[in-house]
């Protein structure tokens, strides 16, 4: 995919976020700027903070310092003598609404059905009225494939399907940007690719996405750009086809040689 524009203003903007539970540091200053439409992947081994990061940038975490900003609005920033500060809460919950995430084990209401989980945030969160919830919801899974399921319970749907409705579920809410936690690591093989493509026509829509993943064929396909997190630390970031030729730091080398 064509490489997209770096001096935009950038959706995500990360700067030295630190946060630690307890006496573990997991982020030690990790930095990243993300551009409208770009698709940032992030590898790296289990354990080095990905989720926190991603996380925090939805306020699901909160940082201990560092300074956290979506499309030009902070969310958190540190002043010179290190104290961390977010906005208040209702500014919190208005620059947040931009992001949608999607988490590895879905996170699906296993009371509600399909088109249910899909309304339930647009109604209850933005007030939507429930015929217009129900139009864009059923735009949503006309468009993932899974029109035919509306009615169901979560229960009966296949590991993939049920990610390609939390997705949809995600879109539901109009974001901006979307965040995926290792949407496929907890499919079967056979269904990882259903969701990758639905992730890949979000990605040619020129939605701006960052996504946690092992899948190193969606990285070097789809992704503009690979980030490689190692011990708390964002170690490298480059372009997809110049990561997958070099990745520039030694340990991102040889969690490359591992996966590939
Ligand atoms: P990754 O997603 O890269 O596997 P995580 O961000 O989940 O890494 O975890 C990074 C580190 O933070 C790990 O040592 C993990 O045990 C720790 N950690 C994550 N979440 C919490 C939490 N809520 N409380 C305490 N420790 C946590
Ligand atoms: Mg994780």
């Amino acid at each position: 995919m064509p490489s997209t524009t770096s001096d935009a203003a950038p959706m995500i903007e990360a700067r030295d976020v630190r946060k630690r539970f307890g006496h573990n540091e997991v982020l030690r200053g990790v930095s990243l700027r993300v551009a409208p439409g770009e698709v940032v992947a992030i590898i790296g081994p289990s354990g080095s903070g990905k989720s926190t990061f991603l996380r925090c940038l939805n306020h699901l975490e909160t940082i201990d310092s560092g300074h956290v900003a979506i499309e030009g609005e902070a969310l958190a920033t540190t002043d010179a003598q290190g104290r961390c500060t977010y906005v208040p809460d209702a500014e919190l919950r208005r620059i947040c609404a931009k992001t949608g995430m999607v988490f590895q084990h879905f996170n699906l209401f296993p009371h509600l059905t399909v088109l249910e989980n899909l309304i339930e945030a647009p109604m209850v969160v933005q007030g939507l009225a429930r015929d217009a919830a129900v139009a864009r919801a059923e735009a949503l899974l006309a468009k993932v494939g899974l029109s035919p399921k509306r009615d169901n319970y979560p229960a009966r749907l296949s590991g993939g399907q049920k990610q390609r409705v939390a997705i949809a579920r995600a879109l539901c809410m109009q974001p901006d940007i979307m965040l995926f936690d290792e949407p496929t690591s907890a499919l079967d093989p056979e269904l990882t690719g259903e969701v990758l493509r639905t992730m890949r026509e979000l990605a040619e829509e020129h939605m701006t996405m960052l996504v946690v993943t092992h899948e190193m064929g969606f990285a070097r396909e789809v992704a503009h750009t690979v980030a490689f997190m190692d011990q708390g630390e964002l170690v490298a970031a480059r372009a997809a086809g110049e990561f997958f030729a070099d990745p520039g730091h030694e340990r991102a080398r040889a969690f490359l040689q591992h996966m590939l």
